[in-house]
């Protein structure tokens, strides 16, 4: 590829940086899916429009960009992720960033992060990508945005829960509640009709809507595989109730032989709510007393210690020493 402006490069790999960045931002700080995919495109948005430059926006959209001709000659492949990325004007950005934000956050308390990533990533590579280009061809089209992943999304969502109600713009009208099967329907036939008749209005014939219903349906497939699967978004506390369920919790019994805190040890295994169990545990660690000097003992993490002298015991492999 052959660049305009040699300052593109470096616009490039920013935004590259900026897709990677926010996603491990994200998990790190648990930060949803929709609102990091939110704030990735707007990041990148600024970046390659900040300079105002047309060779810099057109070198962007041409390497970033998912050109369909890829499928044929095998090159610049990374466009088929990539130019989810990348948005033609402000009202474009704008408004697929909105239609993610209203929606998205409702699907992804539904299914979870990592589901949620997988449709619209994954929705987003073949129906906006893969198969609308394919189906594009022999016409060579460059596609840019996330509205293929987005109407992805859509498409999971009601098929998966289509009773759900959420906030939704139909037809440029923001209705509060609607049901996501009923504003899902008609999405397709409004993308329907502004395929069918796309080049007679003005100012709409850039807009690839194909990717909108390719995405819309690879996402029907997606949620349907998902019910099949049963997904779920995890529970709050899931993940520290393995945690508790993985420890054992022997060398605190062993300490426990005053009869009332038996009793709370006793309670201790039985208990399984995460968070009961958790607390029951910092309290009975609180009541017991080091078997080398008797000083007061302290829970980190996984670790019992002894405030007084070096005995401690993981509760991860059951071990005192
Ligand atoms: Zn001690």
């Amino acid at each position: 590829m052959v660049l305009l402006n040699p300052a593109s490069a470096y616009v490039i790999a920013a935004i590259l940086c900026v897709i990677v960045g926010t996603y491990i931002i994200a998990i790190w700080r648990k930060m949803s899916f929709t609102a990091a995919t939110v704030i990735a495109n707007i990041v990148i948005f600024i970046i390659y429009m900040a300079p105002m430059n047309d060779d810099i926006f057109r070198d962007v959209v041409t390497t970033l960009g998912f050109n369909n001709s890829s499928l044929q000659t095998g090159e610049q492949l990374w466009g088929m992720f990539t130019h989810m990325y990348i948005h033609a004007s402000f009202l474009h950005v704008f408004f697929n960033m909105f239609i993610l934000f209203i929606m998205g956050i409702h699907f992804e308390d539904r299914v979870g992060f990592k589901w949620m990533a997988i449709v619209y990533w994954g929705t987003g590579v073949l129906g906006g990508g893969l198969v609308a280009g394919f189906l594009t061809l022999p016409d060579i089209v460059i596609g840019i945005g996330a509205s293929g992943a987005i109407s992805g999304v859509l498409g999971a969502f009601a098929i998966m829960y289509p009773r759900d109600r959420v906030p939704m713009v139909i037809i440029f009208i923001i209705l509060p509640r609607v049901q996501v099967a009923l504003g899902a329907l008609v999405f397709i036939l409004f993308q329907t009709f502004l395929l069918l008749f796309a080049v007679q209005l003005p100012g709409m014939g850039n807009v690839n809507y194909l990717a909108h219903l390719t995405g819309a349906r690879v996402g029907v497939a997606f949620g349907y595989i998902m019910m099949k699967k049963g997904v779920e978004a995890p529970k709050p506390g899931a993940k520290l109730g393995r945690k508790l369920d993985n420890l054992d919790y022997s060398p605190l019994g062993e300490l426990a032989y005053h009869p009332a805190n038996k009793e709370r040890y006793e309670a201790l295994l039985k208990e399984d709510i995460p968070e009961v169990k958790e607390v029951l545990l910092e309290d009975l660690v609180s009541r017991l007393r080091c078997p080398d000097c008797s000083s007061i003992l302290t829970l980190k993490g996984t670790t019992v210690r002894c405030e007084g002298c070096a005995w401690k015991a993981d509760l991860r492999k059951g071990r005192a020493g």
